[in-house]
């Protein structure tokens, strides 16, 4: 019974480890990562059937946690994917190029955006640093190290540099870099990633025109310069000099069309290789691959006879004048870029004082105007310094009654070693420099007190007016008027007193606006003079249209008519002519007294001249000038006592 009973217990024990044995190898499945199945027993043993329940149990939870992560796993994806095409939206919108340094292998992976941004293949964007540092430019290689090399190093929050760097076609593109450091754990860098973006346009592009700038001029003549063998070539520099006039009573964007236009007009001048570099002050560079004076001249002609047609702007035509600079390049002796860039500068600015479509080609004498130039300057710094301008005066005396009528201010500086320095050494400079407004208010502020001086009103009455130069720049200075009444008001004189004296030249760079401004200045009681009539190249147009009180004829046209007369014809003509327009009239330079003669029989009445007297120091003025006597109309004299000769 005991062995029956054993037995029976065997067969159970066998058929359990049997049907635990099936549940293990069902449960096999999952070892190799499936999950899809259910675990069944035959048997009828609860503890068995509970097993599989059981094991059942976990693999629907374990089926239930592998969806649920499959789902966030899609999630995410999709979720990757909107971010990366989101990222890729924004770095085609900035038009960035990506790279990736692996700091350990030392390879870039640049991204097919930063390949083109330069004309390069992309070939799997794979590169080395060495390679990327060798297009930069050698001027800024050594930066853009420093800042990997310092973010790399912890010493800074990002890489962020600015640098030229060499296209496909061998041409500068400015770009900007920026970049940050991926760490371990332990801080150590693992990987720098960041962008590249052009910023040719920002940095190499002249906003105004469009036109490639001056840091893209320095790019040019550096490469030419460093190109073997050296060709021969020539830095041109042009200057459009009234370009304000295209703004003149016109909407600020019609006047940037118009000179956009222009600018196009004057690329398609010139061959299709020469770049038109657009510089400050409405100046454009070129360089041309000649030292040919007469090929340079050539290759300017076309645009010079651009610019001699109008420009068309709102229905109206303006006239823009130009002046051109060039510096011609010897292979034999080349020099650096800042001389180069210099000796044009130098040109141009020696063109500019030469007159309107001069053309001026560098040369050894221009480093001697320089250096009078920068002495000059030196000189008026040195004066303003230590108020060294010095107020001269010069008589304009009525001939007829021997009056004066009105002195002329004329300008000295004091130098401790030179002594009185004239105009001729310092006013074109000054002009220039914009030094002359400083200079003239210090002028007026010694001048302006003569009206008022005892002895000077005791000697001379007190009618008589002050003159005074105006350069175009202060003529154009919006706060002239505003100057001028202060100072007149501190000083308590009335603008009647007062007498400013403008050239053709300054009125000629922008007539619209100096008309203007002179029928401001007459509005306010100041009189205005013509100077320097008819030296240089006078226009009589001016003559009739111009807002003006008094025309003082230049010692130009003076000078020898005792002795020339087809040049006595041509001072009686002019003469003639403003007496017709009711213009006063002043004659400058008179210093012979048959000029006089001649001059009063003409009925000119004002003279001024070393007839009379030197420009004097204002405090040597009553000592040494008293009024002079009356000159005798020569008709009435001649009869009366045979003399042509006025009394002084
Ligand atoms: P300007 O305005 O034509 O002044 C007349 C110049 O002719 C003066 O020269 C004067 O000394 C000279 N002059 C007068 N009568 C005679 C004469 O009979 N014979 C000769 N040979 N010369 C005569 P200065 O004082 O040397 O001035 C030269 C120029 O400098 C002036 O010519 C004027 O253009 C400029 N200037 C002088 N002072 C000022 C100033 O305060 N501001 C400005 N912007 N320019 C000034
Ligand atoms: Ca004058
Ligand atoms: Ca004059």
């Amino acid at each position: 019974m005991r062995e029956a009973s054993s037995t029976v217990t065997d067969d159970r024990e066998r058929r359990l480890i049997a049907q635990v044995d099936s549940i293990s190898n069902q449960l096999c499945q999952a070892v190799d990562g499936g999950f899809e199945f259910h675990v069944h027993t035959d048997s009828d043993e609860i503890a068995l059937q509970k097993l599989a329940q059981l094991n059942n149990f976990v693999l629907d939870s374990v089926r239930r946690t592998i969806r649920d992560l499959q789902a966030s796993r899609d999630e995410l994806e999709i979720r990757v994917d909107e971010r990366t095409q989101r990222l890729n939206l924004v770095l085609t919108a900035t038009n960035d190029g990506v790279w990736e340094w692996d700091i350990d292998s030392g390879n870039i992976t640049l991204s097919q955006r930063w390949s083109s941004m330069l004309g390069l293949p992309h070939e799997g964007g794979q590169r080395g640093l060495d390679d990327w540092l060798s297009r930069i430019h050698d001027d800024d290689r050594a930066e853009v190290q420093r800042s990997l090399y310092q973010h790399l190093d912890g010493l800074t929050s990002a890489v962020n540099v600015e640098y030229r760097i060499r296209d496909a076609r061998d041409a500068w593109r400015m770009v900007l870099c920026r970049g940050l450091c991926q760490r371990n754990g332990d801080g150590v860098a693992i990987r720098m990633a960041g962008t590249q973006t052009d910023t040719t346009e920002q940095r190499l592009v002249d906003p105004l025109t469009r036109l490639p700038n001056g840091a893209y001029l320095d790019l040019l003549l550096q490469g030419r310069l460093a190109r073997i063998p050296l060709a021969a070539m020539a830095l041109v520099k042009f200057q459009l000099l009234n370009v304000a006039s295209l703004f003149d009573g016109v909407a600020v964007d019609i006047a940037v069309a118009a000179l956009r236009g222009l600018v196009q007009r004057m690329r398609r001048q010139l061959p299709p290789r020469v770049a038109l570099i657009a510089l400050p002050e409405h100046t454009f560079a070129m360089i041309f691959e000649t030292d040919a004076a007469d090929r340079l001249n050539d290759a300017l002609e076309p645009l010079e006879a651009l610019l001699a047609q109008p420009v068309e702007i709102d229905g109206q035509q303006v006239w823009l004048s130009h002046v051109s600079g060039i510096a011609a390049l010897n292979p034999a002796e080349p020099v650096s870029v800042d001389e180069w860039r210099h000796q044009s500068r130098l040109a141009l600015a020696n063109a500019r004082l030469s007159g309107v479509g001069s053309r001026r080609y560098y040369s050894e004498p221009l480093r001697h105007w320089e250096r009078q130039t920068s002495h000059a300057e030196q000189l008026i710094r040195g004066a303003l310094a230590t108020r060294g301008v010095r107020c001269f005066v010069q008589p304009i005396v009525d001939a007829t009654t021997g009056e004066v009528r009105c002195f002329e201010a004329l300008m000295r500086l004091h130098e401790p070693n030179e002594g009185i320095v004239a105009p001729v050494s310092f006013i074109e400079v000054a002009e220039r420099s914009g030094l002359i407004a400083p200079l003239w208010e210090m002028l007026m502020e010694q001048a302006l007190p003569m009206l008022k001086d005892g002895a000077v009103c005791e000697r001379f009455g007190d009618s008589f007016s002050l003159s005074v130069n105006l350069s175009t720049r202060q003529l154009m200075d919006p706060h002239l008027l505003d100057t001028m009444i202060a100072i007149l008001s501190r000083h308590g004189v009335s603008p009647r007193r007062l007498q400013i004296e403008v050239t053709e030249t300054s009125v000629l760079s922008d007539p619209a606006r100096a008309f203007r401004i002179l029928d401001r200045i007459r509005g306010a009681g100041i009189s205005v003079a013509l100077d320097d009539f008819g030296s240089g190249y006078s226009s009589l147009a001016q003559l009739t249209s111009m807002p003006m009180d008094t025309v003082k004829i230049d010692r130009e046209l003076v000078m020898n008519v005792t002795t020339l007369p087809r040049k006595r014809h041509v001072l009686s003509a002019v003469i003639a002519l403003c007496q017709r327009l009711d213009y006063r009239i002043v004659v400058e330079g008179v210093e012979e007294r048959e000029t006089l003669n001649i001059l009063c029989d003409w009925g000119v009445t004002d003279i001024q001249g070393y007839l009379y007297s030197r420009p004097l120091p204002l405090d040597r003025l009553v000592a040494d000038f008293s009024p002079p006597r009356p000159c005798r109309v020569r008709g009435a004299g001649r009869a009366a006592s045979g003399s042509s000769l006025p009394a002084a």
